[in-house]
């Protein structure tokens, strides 16, 4: 089978997805269910369709696009990403998943493919928390490790919930519908940038990823004594910022403590009350990400966090809320997918490095459902999340060209 790309035709697509956005160009907004979101999702089942494949959409917005395999009892060969982006970010974080993902269905299906198993690709509604607090929306609720509670309790900043907004952009059902069947794939395989430099310095085109980094989120408030920024004595003060700022060091030296390159932790939202120049803050909102490829590891990171907390607490007169949004179980890829790359990357006479996924992707929560692994291509300095955010047409092209392999050998087996 002689598998061919149409890198100009994949590029010109990215192009024309990273049109529906809400800023100017070079950066990308397009948040779930707004009104670009939907636009581009009509322009994507568009362009599904004429590949001639299958398109469904649940509850929640995920659509699914499928190519019949002869065995249509056989546990399908998924793949896909999302194409929401968070404010003023880039145009390759999830698009290059799932815009390669139907490239690499249309080579196949150039190179005379017939896949025993089917072929699926899938956009996850919502993998960037932007909207909801809550990354991965689409994924969680196929596997069934979100509550589907969160059809009311999830909201907007806006106040709007996940019920309200979902129906609003045409997505009405029962949320429990959404959950995946057990045996519905036999495989799954994310192409997404690498979002980190390792690739690029390393000058290997492909990474493939053996284990996926575990997030877990909390919001820590902080309540301590307001008062006049003048009158209040130093040594009478119970500063609510102050113990924030000890608590986002805290974050910081559990993360270096852990001996590995692997173990991060980002205090990535201060909120202080009342904010004034001359009032002492009372109360003081974060919100810490703080995740690592080994839960174990990870969940040491949490201790060291809470024995900091209980101190600077006590030490501090303040008192000290902490609360997680999520605490997600780190994943490890398949091998049976790790060594279809593998043979993929051969055949093409392609390099790669097996490496850890330190961004959290659908692919996680996938992985809960079925055999799962992402591949990796470099992006420039390892940017991510910001309009300058760059993989190349040539390298995007040997991603889709190892995934449509991979994918293909998956369909066989
Ligand atoms: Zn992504």
């Amino acid at each position: 089978m002689n598998i061919t790309i149409d890198q100009d035709r994949l590029t010109r697509e990215l192009d024309e997805l990273a049109a529906f956005s809400d800023v100017p160009a070079p950066a990308v907004t397009r948040i779930v269910f707004s009104e670009r979101d939907l636009q581009a999702r009509a322009w994507l089942k568009a362009l599904c369709a004429e590949a001639g494949l299958d398109v469904r959409e649940d509850a929640v917005g995920n659509t699914f696009a499928r190519w019949h395999g002869s065995d249509r009892e056989a546990g399908a060969v998924g793949t896909g990403s999302h194409i929401d982006a968070l404010p003023y970010s880039g145009r390759f974080d999830g698009t290059v998943g799932v815009l390669g993902g139907l490239e690499a269905l249309r080579a196949l299906r150039r190179a005379g493919l017939q896949p025993r198993r089917s072929l699926e690709l899938l956009l996850f509604t919502s993998e960037e928390p932007t909207r909801f607090g809550l990354g991965c929306l689409g994924s969680r609720l196929l596997a069934g490790t979100l509550d589907t509670s969160a059809d009311e309790t999830l909201r907007d900043g806006e106040g709007r919930t996940l019920h309200e907004l979902r129906t609003g952009a045409g997505f009405s059902g029962s949320l429990e519908s959404v959950r995946m069947a057990e045996g519905y794939y036999d495989s799954f395989v994310e192409l997404h940038i690498e979002q980190g430099p390792l690739l690029e310095r390393r000058g290997v085109p492909l990474g493939a990823v053996t284990a996926i980094a575990a997030p877990a989120s909390l919001r820590i408030t902080i309540e301590g004594q307001g008062g006049h920024a003048g009158a209040v004595l130093m040594p009478d003060r119970h500063d609510a910022f102050l113990a924030a700022a000890e608590i986002a060091l805290a974050i910081e030296h559990a993360a270096l403590s852990t001996g590995s390159i692997d173990s991060v932790g980002t205090t990535g939202i201060c909120d202080i009350f009342p904010r004034a120049i001359n009032s002492i803050p009372s109360r003081v909102h974060l919100e810490a990400d703080i995740r690592d490829s080994d839960g174990a590891r990870r969940d040491t990171m949490l201790d060291s966090l809470e024995r900091a907390c209980t101190e600077i607490a006590e030490r501090r007169g303040v008192t000290i809320k902490r609360e997680f949004i999520n605490r997600d179980a780190p994943a490890a890829c398949s091998p049976k997918i790790l060594s279809a790359i593998a043979a993929s990357c051969e055949e093409h006479g392609l390099a790669f490095d097996s490496m850890v996924s330190r961004a959290y992707h659908d692919s996680l929560f996938m992985s809960r459902l079925c055999p799962t692994a992402m591949i990796f291509i470099p992006c420039r300095n390892g940017y991510s999340h910001r309009p300058d955010e760059y993989s190349s047409p040539e390298a995007i092209a040997k991603g889709t060209l190892v995934l449509a392999q991979t994918i293909a050998k998956l369909a066989e087996k």
